[in-house]
């Protein structure tokens, strides 16, 4: 563990405190050129007696702009102390968490998933399109049928075809014949490099793509390619459940990873969280962004501060070893769930290393799934399977009255 190590409330409010004093105070220092301030005092309450125990809050009020990445180059002066703790951030991740090298790898803070995905495949498609002058019409994204819109979004964004992989019914995964058949109709198609995104636990199963089925066939088929993992959901979950390390860096073909903080992770939403190899950033460097200091390799332009701090604070309010016990208490609670769903009899997916339970639509009527906030996989009544997510609010004692009420459908259905 490089950077990670479980901080008491007294260290954690020292380092923010530190971060905010080395940021521009407007109060303090004529600034007479950026458009940005502290919140509106008229309305957002600087009281130090009620902010002195609240870092995030006082972050937020603060209202530190983190534009651009901050791991390469240079950064914005003005907010340097709180951009010092988001590239501690990206450190806990890329080394701690996805066993990267030490200082190999550029990231920051995203809108979210959609973002963090978005400029992965903004990176590789410059990429192909700089180094092997690739035409848009001859780079595609491959992933599962299982992945999640954002792919789709990126996709009519940024001009590429998208080539999904059917997955098996149960077992939601990509198969080698599966993925050869998909790669070898997009050659014949014309594709020559593929920007694969595979995912770190899916939205709607928590399914896991096996990577190296990917990075076998293209490298089979001879084409070139690119992986990105989508741990949107999974990234602080997976590594945490499995001793498989094929999703890290540990692993050469893996570029790049997505991972939200604002799912699992309890983070203010705007807490997407981007990493890569260092120096692919650089693809998507605009070089036009003349007015920022360091000028700017991210999609989304200004952001807030405050949004990194609170990221920070929850995973050093944890530290490793009961961030691990949090997620084996999730999956305890699954393994609950699942040990019931068979006794009952019904069917379910669920990958072993998930919180995720994804029952078959069959089994439930949609009142019942409205009842306890079930999330089907279609809506307008087409629902083939309906979710249950382990979160931390989600206790056996809320499973049992829904389980009970399962068995009761269930019983009557066979009579
Ligand atoms: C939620 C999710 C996303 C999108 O993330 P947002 O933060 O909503 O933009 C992408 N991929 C997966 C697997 C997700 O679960």
């Amino acid at each position: 563990m490089q950077y990670w190590k479980k901080l008491t409330r007294n260290e954690i409010n020292q380092r923010v405190d530190e971060a905010l004093n080395q940021n521009v105070d407007y109060h303090e220092r004529t600034i007479l050129g950026i458009p940005a301030s502290h919140l509106d005092e008229t309305v957002f309450n600087r009281d130090a007696a009620f902010q002195n125990n609240a870092p995030f809050l006082k972050t937020m009020v603060d209202n530190p702009n983190h534009i651009g990445c901050h791991t390469m180059g240079e950064s914005e002066p003005f907010f340097a102390g709180t951009q010092k703790l988001e590239k501690e951030l990206i450190g806990i991740v890329a080394e701690d968490i996805l066993l990267c090298p030490a200082g190999q790898y550029d990231g920051y803070v995203a809108s979210g998933g959609t973002e963090a995905n978005i400029q992965s495949i903004w990176i590789y498609r410059n990429l192909f399109k700089r180094n092997h002058g690739a035409a848009y019409n001859e780079i595609c994204i491959l992933c599962s049928e299982d992945s999640h819109y954002s792919m789709h979004k990126a996709a009519n964004l940024l001009n590429l075809d998208l080539v999904e992989v059917p997955v098996t019914d149960d077992t939601r995964e990509v198969t080698r014949q599966e993925a050869t058949a998909s790669i070898s109709k997009a050659i014949s198609n014309g594709k020559k490099y593929f920007i694969v995104v595979a995912n770190m636990m899916t939205t709607m199963f928590g399914s896991v793509d096996d990577v190296t089925i990917f990075s076998e066939t293209l490298e089979a088929a001879g084409v070139d390619f690119k992986i990105h993992i989508d741990g949107a959901f999974g990234g602080f979950v997976y590594p945490f459940s499995t001793d498989n390390d094929r999703m890290t860096f540990k692993n050469p073909h893996i570029s790049s990873v997505t991972l939200d903080a604002h799912k699992m992770v309890q983070a203010p939403f705007g807490t997407g969280i981007f990493v890569a190899r260092k120096g692919l950033i650089d693809y998507v460097f605009t070089n036009e962004a003349q007015y920022v200091h360091g000028l700017d390799a991210t999609l989304i332009g200004s952001r807030s501060g405050a949004n990194a701090i609170a990221v920070w604070m929850i995973l050093q309010t944890y530290g490793p070893h009961d961030w691990f016990e949090k997620i084996h208490i999730l999956n305890y609670r699954t393994n609950w769930l699942c040990r019931q769903l068979n006794d009952i009899g019904i069917d379910f997916y669920r990958h072993p290393s998930s919180n995720i339970v994804t029952i078959r639509a069959k089994h439930i009527k949609p009142e019942l799934a409205h009842k306890y906030g079930l999330v089907p996989d279609q809506h307008n009544n087409n629902a083939r399977w309906y979710k249950i997510v382990m979160m931390e609010h989600v206790h056996v004692d809320h499973l049992m009255p829904f389980v009970e009420e399962l068995k009761k459908e269930k019983e009557n259905e066979s009579l």
